[in-house]
C-alpha cells in the first residue's frame, strides 16, 4: 500500500478525514503520542489497525473523541466522577476506562465490556474527529513492542507502507502515554500512570485514587501479576540495544554509569547515556525519541539514570524499566562496589 505524507495543514487534514469516514487507517499527532485511527464503530477498520502494528487482538484502543457530546456514541452514562474528570482533565492526557456502548464493537475494546475513551488536546487530532464525523480508535502509531512514536518520522520508520496515510505534525508534546483510569470500580484505579499523576486526580475527585499495585513492579517478582489493563502486560517500548537502569544517589549513579561506559568501550561496545537529572518533564519529551535514536545510530548498550519514582518521574519510570525488561543496577552508597541486582 501507498502510504499518504500528509502535512497538518486544514486541507490535509480534510483528506486523512475522508480516509477515516472510508474505513482506512491515519496516523495523526497528539499531545501525548502519535496515533494509528480508524473509525471505532467499523469493525472492518478498526481490525485493520490490529494488522498494520502486529498487535495482539485482546490489547484495546483508545477511543478518541472531540467533543463532550460524542460521549454517548461509546458509552451508556455520565456519572459524577466521569463529569468532574472531564471538565478538569479534558481536552488532555487522560483516558477513562467506561462501561461500553452496545453499538461500539468489541475488536474497538479488545473484547472487554469497558472502553477507554480520551479527548485529546492537541488541535489536529481534534479537527481530524471532528471533519471525520467519526470517533476514532487509535493506540499509538508504533509496531508493536517498539518505543512508542513522539515524532513523524518515527511512524514513517515503522508504518510507511502499512497505513493509508500519516499526518506530519511537531513533535508531540508531553511524549509518553495519556494517564489511564478506570471508574468502573468501586474506588478509581489508576491502570497507567501518565502525565496527570495520582494526587491530581484525587484533588479533582476529593477522594483516594488507587494506583495498580502491578505498575512499576517486576512480572518476575510477583506471583500473580494480573494487571487490569492489558496493554501493562506484553514486552513494551523496547529498543534492540541492551538496557541497564542505574537507581541510587544522583552522584554515585552518574560515577558508576562512567565507570561502566569505560568498561564496556575496552571491549568494543557503543556506549549510550541517558541521564535527565531530575527534569521529569523533559525525561518525558524524549525518552521515547532517545531509544529510537540510539537504535539508529547502533549504540549496543544504552545506560540510563533512574528518576525519582514521584509525580510524572513515576510515569516515565514505568516506561524505562519496561524497556529495559527490568534490568536494574542498585548503586550502593558511599563506594562504587556496586553489584547487578540480579
Ligand atoms: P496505547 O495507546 O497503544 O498505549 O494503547 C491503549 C492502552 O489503553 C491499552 O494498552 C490499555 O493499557 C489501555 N486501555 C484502553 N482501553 C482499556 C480498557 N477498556 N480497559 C483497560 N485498559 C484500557
Ligand atoms: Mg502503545
Amino acid at each position: 500500500m501507498k502510504t499518504k505524507i500528509l502535512t497538518d495543514k486544514i486541507e490535509d487534514i480534510e483528506i486523512a478525514a475522508n480516509i477515516i469516514a472510508g474505513g482506512g487507517l491515519v496516523a495523526f499527532p497528539t499531545e501525548t503520542v502519535y496515533g494509528l485511527g480508524a473509525d471505532a464503530m467499523n469493525p472492518e477498520a478498526v481490525k485493520k489497525i490490529y494488522r498494520a502494528k502486529d498487535r495482539p487482538s485482546d490489547n484495546p484502543t483508545i477511543v478518541h473523541i472531540s467533543s463532550n457530546a460524542d460521549m454517548k456514541r461509546v458509552t451508556t452514562e455520565i456519572t459524577h466522577d466521569m463529569e468532574v474528570l472531564m471538565k478538569k482533565f479534558w481536552p488532555g492526557p487522560m483516558t477513562m476506562v467506561v462501561p461500553k456502548k452496545k453499538e461500539l464493537p468489541y475488536v474497538t475494546t479488545g473484547n472487554l465490556e469497558t472502553v477507554g475513551i480520551r479527548m485529546p488536546e492537541n488541535e489536529v487530532a481534534r479537527k481530524l474527529i471532528e471533519l471525520s464525523g467519526c470517533v476514532i480508535a487509535a493506540p499509538s502509531a508504533n509496531l508493536s513492542g517498539k518505543p512508542s512514536p513522539t515524532t513523524y518520522q518515527h511512524v514513517i520508520d515503522d508504518l510507511q507502507g502499512r497505513v493509508d496515510a500519516v499526518i506530519c505534525s511537531r513533535q508531540c508534546r508531553i511524549g509518553i502515554e495519556s494517564t489511564v483510569i478506570d471508574l468502573t470500580e468501586e474506588e478509581p484505579v489508576i491502570l497507567r500512570p501518565g502525565f496527570f499523576t495520582r494526587e491530581n486526580i484525587q484533588w479533582a475527585l476529593k477522594k483516594p485514587v488507587i494506583m495498580d499495585p502491578t505498575i512499576n513492579k517486576d512480572p518476575r517478582d510477583e506471583d500473580e501479576f494480573h494487571p487490569k489493563a492489558p496493554g501493562m502486560k506484553y514486552k513494551h517500548y523496547a529498543p534492540s540495544a541492551e538496557m541497564i537502569i542505574f537507581q541510587g544517589e544522583q552522584d554515585e549513579v552518574l560515577d558508576a554509569m562512567d565507570l561502566e561506559k569505560r568498561e564496556r568501550e575496552s571491549l568494543g561496545q557503543q556506549v549510550c547515556i541517558l541521564s535527565y537529572e531530575g527534569d521529569e518533564a523533559a525525561a518525558a519529551h524524549d525518552f521515547f525519541a532517545e531509544l529510537r535514536q540510539a537504535d539508529k545510530e547502533g549504540y549496543d548498550i544504552i545506560l540510563a539514570a533512574a528518576l525519582p519514582e514521584k509525580g510524572i518521574g513515576f510515569s516515565v519510570m514505568n516506561r524505562m524499566l519496561k524497556s529495559a525488561g527490568f534490568n536494574i543496577r542498585r548503586v550502593e552508597v558511599g563506594s562504587n562496589d556496586y553489584s547487578n541486582s540480579r
